[in-house]
């Protein structure tokens, strides 16, 4: 990839400069050269009186205004990279959209500044690097670079990298709060919309977690109905399987289950059923496991992670155990006491054995003392592979 370092003053790249009132984004500068806000851009987040105007006030004060990053996308035009709010900061200035509050506390505007000031300003030079290359290298490049400000997700990354007609679409559908759909998709994507963590959900489950190979195939596409079926299908199933929304089924890998999962029957009303009765279990702590755990058909307790005895339990367990065992000259282990070999009077030590339930917990059986029982930790590994 290509750097090349170069100044343009203020006053050159807010010309032509367009504000969008409506969707609170800078749009272009340097004479219609530069694109300010391309669709990777999140919105406009400075205009709160205080970032903005700090960028003017270092402006008219010749405090540095750090380094700005323009990618070159062909035929001397350019879209900002990294300096997208600072850039909006001083043209909505330049346009009369931003004023600042002078030495005596009187808001100013551009056009109330004296002759000498607003020269100040506009010839400010900025320091910007244009870069040119692949999309690996400028992928590759941007995320070492450390962006100002709030940094962008790796999702952000990827849609600046891969900008174009997909991304601009993927985006009205997926990163879009105004979508009625929202609602609905919170129930089972974490994180937030407008930094694209939804986007990011439906390209995993079309892409089967291969996001960036999905992207570079698909980035001049101008039709997102794949994903968009793909996505919608895999958010029915969740419904269709288990018609009540629980709080836990939110962030949960739904594509992956999706896929695993899909070609199987479920009786909705059982399976609901099923769930009540696992969330009702005061012995499951994970209850975000019972959704997978019922799919593949109520097996691996290990997603459960099922209440294990307590070290007062296990102790007492053990005493009583191996006490009654000295009285019948045993095997405090009960199943080797049971056997014919060496271990058959053999006196373990607590830290050799293991607690088992005497009833297992998938046939109703408690993690209390009464259904506990010490095992020495060979027997107790054999009976847990049952
Ligand atoms: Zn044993």
């Amino acid at each position: 990839m290509e750097a090349k370092l170069r100044t343009y003053t203020v006053g050159e790249v807010c010309d032509g400069f367009v504000y969008n009132e409506l969707e609170g984004k800078g749009l272009y500068g340097l004479s219609g050269r530069l694109t300010i806000q391309p669709e990777y851009q999140r919105n406009y987040i400075y205009a709160d009186g205080k970032k903005d105007v700090a960028v003017v006030q270092s402006a008219l004060h010749h405090y540095p205004l750090g380094v700005f990053y323009f990618n070159m996308t062909g035929g001397n035009r350019c879209e900002v990279l990294d300096g997208q709010q600072r850039i909006t900061s001083l043209g909505r200035f330049v346009t009369g959209k931003l004023a600042i509050i002078d030495d005596n506390g009187i808001p100013q505007y551009f056009s109330s500044l004296s002759t000498e000031l607003q020269e100040r300003i506009l010839k400010t030079p900025l320091l910007v690097y244009e870069c040119e290359g692949t999309e690996d290298e400028i992928r590759k490049w941007f995320e070492t670079v450390n962006i100002a400000g709030v940094p962008l997700n790796h999702q952000e990354l990827l849609n600046a990298v891969y900008s174009g007609e997909f991304v601009t679409l993927a985006k009205a559908e997926f990163s879009n709060s105004q979508n009625a759909n929202v609602q609905k998709w919170s129930h089972f994507i974490n994180g937030a919309v407008n930094r694209q963590d939804y986007l990011e959900r439906a390209l995993e489950w079309v892409s089967k977690d291969h996001i960036k190979e999905y992207m570079s195939q698909h980035r001049h596409d101008a039709d997102i109905s794949e994903m968009k079926t793909y996505f919608n299908c895999v958010i029915d199933w969740i419904g269709s399987v288990f018609i009540e929304v629980e709080s836990e089924m939110r962030g949960l890998e739904w594509g992956r289950l999706y896929e695993t999962y899909h070609n199987k029957a479920y009786n909705p009303a059982e399976v609901k059923q099923q769930v009540n009765k696992l969330y009702g279990d005061p012995y499951v702590k994970n209850r975000k496991g019972v959704f997978e755990y019922i799919l593949g058909g109520c097996k691996d307790k290990r997603l459960l992670d099922i209440r294990i005895f307590d070290e007062a339990t296990k102790r007492k367990v053990y005493q009583r155990q191996t006490a009654e065992a000295a009285l019948n000259d045993t095997s405090n282990c009960p199943l080797c006491a049971m056997g014919h070999e060496a271990n058959r009077k053999k006196m373990w030590k607590l830290a050799e054995m293991d607690a088992d339930h005497v009833t297992a917990w998938s046939k109703g059986g408690e993690t209390s003392i009464e259904n506990c029982q010490m095992l020495c930790k060979t027997h107790n590994r054999a009976k847990g592979n049952r």
